[in-house]
C-alpha cells in the first residue's frame, strides 16, 4: 500500500471528541461519547468464560458501571483506584445501570491534554481482513498522522487545474486530504469532503464526456442544411394541431443538430403523452427533405405497428412512402420490402429494435428513432450503424422520464432535449386507492364508465412471464369478472400469446368491440386508445414506480375525466405503501423517477458498467449530489471544449489524472 492510497482510503464516519459529557446526560442509544471521573471501584467477577472485571466511575453527577471482558490482566494492573480518567465509549442500559462495554480509558492529564486530543477522529471501514491482520481506525489515523508530519503540500500536486478551483471555491488537494481524515472542525470537513465528492463526479463525467466528444469527432454527421418541402406542407396542410412550444423549441434543437456536420447523438425525454412521436416525426421528414430515409424502431412489435398506424395517420393524403417491417412480415412481402428500402423507395422504416439486427440494407439512411423502453449502453448504440460510411443521426427517446442525476450518467454521452409540457387541456388523472378485500367500492367506478361507453384496463402483474401464479391471477381475475358482470365484453392479452393474437386483441379493443381488456403489462408502454377512460391495477404492490406510471399513462389520452385505481390488500410494505402515495400526490414523470430514485437508492446505477464508464464514486452519492454533479459536468465541459487535442500545459494534471485512473480501472478489472 502507498501513501496515495492511504490517504486516498477515506474515513466513513467520525468520533466527536471536542465534547465531554456528564453522567447524567448519558442515554441509552448515544453514539459513543467521553467522560472524566474518578475510578472508585475495580473488581473481577463472574467465573469461567464469564470471568469480567468491572469499574465504578463518578464524574459527581452520577456513576456508570464499566466492563472489560477480555484483557483483564493487563487493565488490573495499569488502572488506579481513586485516579481521574476519561473514558470512551457507547453507554447502554444493563439492569438499570449505565454501561460502558471496553472503553477506551486514558489517564486524565489536565485540560490542556485532553484539549489537544480534543477534535473530530476519524473512524475508517475495516474489512476482515484488515481486523484478522490486526489493523485498527487508531492504527490508521496514527499512521496518517505520521505521514502528514512528512507530506508537504508539493508532496501531494493538485489533481484539479487553479482555475476549477477558483471557479467553484474548492479547497486545494492537500488541505482536503489532511482535512478529511483529521478535522479541525465540522466546517473545514464538510469543504473538504466538497471539494473531494467534487473531484470524483468531475472524472465521472470527463471519461463520459471525453468518450462521447471522441466518437462525435472520429463520425462526422450528414449534414441536413433544409428544414425541405415536406416538412413544410406537412406543418402547413396536415398537422391536426397547433405544437406545443416545448415540442417547437425541440424540433428546432435536433434540426440543429443534424445540420451541425456532427452526428446527433440526442436523447428525447418527455413525460407520458407529451407528444414524441409527432416531434419524431418531424424530424424524420427534415432527413426526408434532404434526401434521406429513416428509421424508427419500437421495443416490442403491438408498439412498432402502433407507431406505424399513428404515421399512416398523420401522414395521410401525403405523399411518403412509409414501411412496417417486423417478425410477422414474411415471405414475398418481407423480400419486396426490403427491396424498396435498399432502392430508397421507402421513405421511413418502422419496425422493432430487431431491425438493428437484421440485415436491413439502406439506400441513404439519415436518422434513426429508437423508442426504447430498456436502456441502451453506448457501445451498443455506437456499434448499430457500423454498417454505414457516415453513421446516421440518432435520437433516442424514453418512454420514461429519467432522473437528472442518472440522466447524466447512463445517458451521459448523449445530448438531451426535454418535452416539459403536455397539449393543452389534457385532464389530470385521478388516481385512487383500492383494496382487494373491498372490490366493490372501485368496480363500482369501473361499472359506471362502461356504463357511458368508455373502456377500462385491468392489468396483473407478470414478473416472468413463464410464472405461473401470475397467470392464474390473471385467468382468475377475469373468471371472476365475467362472472360478476357478464354483460361486458371482456378479453385477455398476455405475454405466452403469439404477436399475431396480441395484435388482433389489441385491434378489437381499440376499435371499441371490448369492455374490458384483462392483461399483463404487455400493453405498459405506448399503448394509444383515447376511449379508455380506467385504468385498474391489481396488486399495484408488485409494480414500480415508473410502471405505474407508465400504466397510468394509458388513460387520460381523451378530453374526459379519467380514472387509476391502485388496488392492494390491506397488508402492505413500507415502501410499497410509500409508492401508492408517491403516485396519489404526482402525476409528474420526473417528480416520481425522482423519488423512485430515493427509495431504490444508488444500487440502480449498477447495471451502468455496461457504459463503460467507471463509477467507484467513494464520497459522493448520485442521488444527493444531483446539484454537484451538475457542476462538475460543466465544469468538465469546460475543460474538453478549451482543451480539446489535451495539450494545454494548464490542464495537463486533468489528462494525466484521467489516465491514471483509466489505469487503475484496467488493473483493478484483471483482479477481479
Ligand atoms: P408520448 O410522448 O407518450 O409518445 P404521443 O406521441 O403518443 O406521446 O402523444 C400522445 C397524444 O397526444 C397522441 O394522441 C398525439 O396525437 C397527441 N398530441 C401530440 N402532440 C400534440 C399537440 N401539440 N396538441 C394536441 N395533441 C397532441
Ligand atoms: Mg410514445
Amino acid at each position: 500500500m502507498s501513501v496515495e492510497d492511504l490517504l486516498r482510503y477515506y474515513p466513513n464516519k467520525y468520533i466527536d471528541r471536542t465534547r465531554v459529557y456528564k453522567v447524567q446526560e448519558l442515554e441509552e442509544g448515544m453514539a459513543s461519547v467521553q467522560v472524566i471521573g474518578q475510578l472508585l471501584y475495580l473488581y473481577e467477577t463472574g467465573i469461567g468464560r464469564r470471568k469480567r472485571l468491572e469499574g465504578v466511575l463518578d464524574d459527581g453527577t452520577g456513576t456508570i458501571r464499566l466492563v472489560w471482558f477480555g484483557g483483564i490482566g493487563h487493565m488490573k494492573k495499569v488502572l488506579q483506584l481513586k485516579s481521574y480518567y476519561v473514558v470512551f465509549g457507547k453507554p447502554s442500559l444493563f439492569r438499570e445501570e449505565m454501561t460502558m462495554s471496553h472503553p477506551e480509558i486514558s489517564l486524565y492529564q489536565g485540560a490542556e491534554a485532553l484539549a489537544s486530543q480534543s477534535r473530530l477522529h476519524p473512524a475508517y471501514p475495516m474489512t476482515e481482513a484488515m481486523r484478522n491482520g490486526g489493523v485498527t481506525s487508531a492504527l490508521l489515523e496514527q499512521l496518517i498522522l505520521s505521514a502528514f508530519q512528512h507530506l508537504r503540500m508539493e508532496d501531494v500536486p493538485d489533481t484539479l487545474p487553479k482555475v476549477l478551483l477558483h471557479k467553484y471555491e474548492l479547497m486545494g488537494l492537500y488541505p482536503s486530504l489532511k482535512q478529511i481524515h483529521l478535522p479541525s472542525d465540522n466546517d473545514l470537513l464538510e469543504q473538504a469532503r466538497h471539494r473531494l465528492k467534487f473531484e470524483e463526479l468531475f472524472y465521472v463525467q470527463l471519461e463520459i464526456l471525453d468518450y462521447a466528444h471522441k466518437r462525435t469527432r472520429s463520425s462526422a454527421g450528414l449534414r441536413f442544411p433544409l428544414v425541405g418541402s415536406v416538412f413544410h406542407l406537412f406543418y402547413r396542410e396536415h398537422l391536426p394541431f397547433a405544437l406545443t412550444e416545448a415540442q417547437k423549441r425541440v424540433v428546432r434543437e435536433i434540426w440543429a443538430d443534424m445540420n451541425s456536420g456532427l452526428q446527433m447523438n440526442r436523447l428525447l425525454q418527455g413525460d407520458v403523452g407529451s407528444g414524441k412521436t409527432l416531434v419524431a416525426l418531424m424530424s424524420m421528414l427534415i432527413a426526408q427533405g434532404n434526401g434521406y430515409q429513416s428509421c424508427m424502431m419500437a421495443p416490442t412489435e403491438i408498439l412498432a405497428e402502433q407507431h406505424y398506424n399513428t404515421l399512416m395517420r398523420f401522414l395521410e393524403g401525403m405523399d411518403i412512402h412509409v414501411a412496417l417491417l417486423t417478425g410477422s412480415v414474411q415471405g414475398k412481402r418481407r423480400t419486396s420490402i426490403l427491396q424498396e428500402v435498399s432502392r430508397g423507395e421507402v421513405n421511413i422504416l418502422v419496425g422493432t429494435h430487431a431491425l438493428l439486427g437484421d440485415k436491413v440494407d439502406f439506400h441513404q439512411l439519415g436518422l434513426a428513432v429508437i423508442d426504447e423502453q430498456h436502456r441502451f449502453g453506448v457501445e451498443q448504440r455506437a456499434s448499430l450503424w457500423k454498417k454505414n460510411s457516415i453513421s446516421p443521426h440518432i435520437l433516442v427517446m424514453t418512454a420514461t422520464p429519467i432522473p437528472r442525476t442518472l440522466a447524466m450518467t447512463v445517458y451521459g454521452d448523449l445530448t438531451v432535449s426535454v418535452i416539459d409540457e403536455l397539449p393543452p387541456g389534457r385532464k389530470p388523472v385521478k388516481t385512487c386507492h383500492g383494496y382487494h378485500e373491498t372490490e366493490k367500492d372501485y368496480l363500482q367506478l369501473v361499472a359506471s364508465e362502461i356504463q357511458k361507453g368508455r373502456q377500462a384496463y385491468f392489468v396483473y402483474p407478470l414478473i416472468e412471464e413463464s410464472e405461473k401464479s401470475d397467470m392464474l391471477d390473471l385467468e382468475s381475475g377475469y373468471q371472476h369478472l365475467c362472472e360478476v358482470f357478464p354483460q361486458w365484453r371482456i378479453g385477455r392479452l398476455h405475454g405466452k400469446m403469439k404477436d399475431s393474437e396480441k395484435n388482433s386483441i389489441m385491434e378489437e379493443f381499440k376499435a371499441g368491440k371490448m369492455d374490458v381488456l384483462v392483461s399483463t403489462t404487455v400493453i405498459e408502454v405506448g399503448v394509444d386508445v383515447p376511449n379508455a377512460s380506467v385504468m385498474v391495477v391489481m396488486n399495484a404492490n408488485r409494480f414500480g414506480l415508473s410502471q405505474l406510471h407508465q400504466l397510468r399513462g394509458r388513460v387520460g389520452r381523451g378530453a374526459d375525466q379519467s380514472y387509476c385505481l391502485l388496488v392492494t390488500g390491506y397488508q402492505l410494505s413500507e415502501t410499497s405503501r410509500r409508492r401508492i402515495e408517491i403516485m396519489l400526490e404526482s402525476s409528474d414523470g420526473f417528480y416520481i423517477a425522482e423519488e423512485d430514485l430515493k427509495l431504490r437508492g444508488p444500487g440502480v446505477l449498477d447495471g451502468t458498467q455496461q457504459s463503460g464508464v467507471f463509477f467507484d464514486l467513494k464520497l459522493s452519492n448520485v442521488i444527493r449530489d444531483g446539484d454537484l454533479m451538475a457542476q462538475a459536468r460543466n465544469a468538465a465541459m469546460d475543460i474538453l471544449s478549451q482543451d480539446p487535442d489535451k495539450s494545454l500545459p494548464s490542464y495537463a494534471i486533468v489528462w494525466d489524472t484521467l489516465a491514471k485512473m483509466r489505469k487503475n480501472r484496467i488493473d483493478l478489472s484483471n483482479i477481479s
